[in-house]
């Protein structure tokens, strides 16, 4: 049997609410394992996540541990009994190991001993479990900088690994509350939306096309962006609304500069009335102050206006480098990066407002007698499902 080996990260500072924190950890590995047809059993114990599997499951388990919400880093280990010849024995080959994958001269003990009645102390297991390793030249210790870190933890059963892999860190998703996700085929929104999971929120996603001024590898993008969140989030929905005809009315009566702005506005009433059929507690926008005509702060205000849901924009102060680093971080980037345009350029103005405002918005919404177009579009939402990167 293998047993991965996961920190907790932040949960652990939630007091009171801990045990609620990990329950929903336990049941969202669950449910990752399940989804990926993974046959693991997990056990949440003490600030630790276990995981234990047969070989044939480690891939899967290891593409679990990779995109789960809620864990600071994580590892395979190999485990012993609490008897510190046992240990010294077992940090020994896990040293060979890792001899035998990569150049290893110097090697550091960090030792923790969670169970306060085994009889040494951390500093005395970490000395005697080097004796293991140094005493005949086979690698030396270096406590600041070493090629290998062995780690030793004394639990219920002594836990050893090496090579620690980060988690992705923030709270297990489902702890705080459902956020509908303008998705687009951009690098921003799917970016957007992992920020906000690894806050704890479920993500939902309504995608605007406009068929066939956009094209149908515009939406396949978009779904691919849909499904990989989805191995953040565990799944996720896809509302994809058609929207060409709002499209074409607005281009048809808003003064050109308002457009893009325009549109902007039709996608919040839609999000609107689809916030409020799957109970969302939040719209979310890749938004970023500033990187466009449409997301200056007055245009920014604008869009907010329409919102009946608070109006949430994870990426407000971010640059595009930083996004763009979250975005390979998470496996969007190439994806979002493809050339097929989604609505928005197409229908862009040559000069866009800059600076709109309120009061000019609404007479110009009023004049677009767009809500029965927009109601129709609502309604002809096509909906797919993502589940743990594929979709059922
Ligand atoms: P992104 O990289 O996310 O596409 P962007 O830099 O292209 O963003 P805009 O096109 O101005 O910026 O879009 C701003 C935000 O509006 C997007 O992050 C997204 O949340 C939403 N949005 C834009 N177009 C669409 C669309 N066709 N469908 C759904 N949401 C959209
Ligand atoms: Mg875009």
């Amino acid at each position: 049997m293998i047993t991965y080996l996961a920190k907790l990260g932040e949960l652990t500072l939630k007091g009171s609410n801990l045990h609620e924190f990990e329950r929903l950890l336990y049941k969202n590995t669950k449910d990752c394992l399940k989804h990926s047809e993974t046959q693991a059993a997990v056990t949440v114990r003490a600030g630790r996540l276990y995981i234990e599997c047969e070989e044939g499951q480690c891939k899967n388990v290891e593409q679990v541990l990779s995109h789960l919400l809620g864990i600071t880093g994580w590892a395979r280990a190999l485990t012993c009994n609490k008897d510190i010849d046992e240990i010294k024995k077992t940090v020994r080959f896990a040293a060979e190991n890792a001899k035998k994958i990569r150049e290893c001269k110097s090697f550091k003990i960090e030792a923790r001993r969670a169970d306060k009645n085994f009889p040494l102390n951390s500093y005395e297991i970490a000395c005697k479990a080097a004796s293991a390793i140094f005493d005949d030249d086979f690698m030396t210790v270096d406590v600041h900088n070493p090629d290998l870190k062995i780690f030793v933890e004394v639990r219920e059963k002594c836990y050893i690994y090496t090579d620690a892999q980060t988690g992705c860190r923030g709270l297990p998703v489902g702890c705080s509350g459902k956020g509908l996700l303008l998705l687009s085929g951009g690098l921003d929104s799917p970016v957007a939306g992992y920020r906000l999971m690894r806050r704890g929120m479920k993500i939902e996603c309504v995608y605007f096309h406009s068929y066939p001024y956009t094209s149908i590898e515009a939406q396949q993008k978009v779904e691919s962006l849909a499904a990989q969140i989805s191995k953040y989030g565990i799944q996720t929905y896809l509302n994809i609304i058609p929207f060409t005809d709002v499209q074409m009315k607005i281009k048809e009566k808003a003064p050109q500069e308002w457009t893009t702005l325009m549109l902007r506005v039709c996608m919040m009433k839609v999000s609107n009335m689809l916030a409020n059929r799957v109970h969302a507690d939040a719209i979310v926008t890749g938004e970023s102050l500033g990187q466009v005509a449409s997301q200056t702060i007055e245009n920014m205000n604008v869009t907010e206006h329409f919102a009946e849901y608070p109006l949430l924009r994870p990426l407000v102060g971010l640059d595009k480098e930083e996004i763009m680093e979250t975005a390979h971080f998470i496996s969007t980037y190439e994806t979002s990066i493809l050339p097929y345009e989604d609505c928005c350029v197409l229908f862009s103005p040559r000069h866009p407002i800059l600076r709109g405002r309120i009061e000019d918005a609404e007479k110009i919404y009023e004049q677009l007698g767009v809500d029965e177009l927009i109601k129709e579009s609502y309604e002809k939402r096509d909906v797919k499902h993502f589940v743990f990167g594929k979709e059922v």
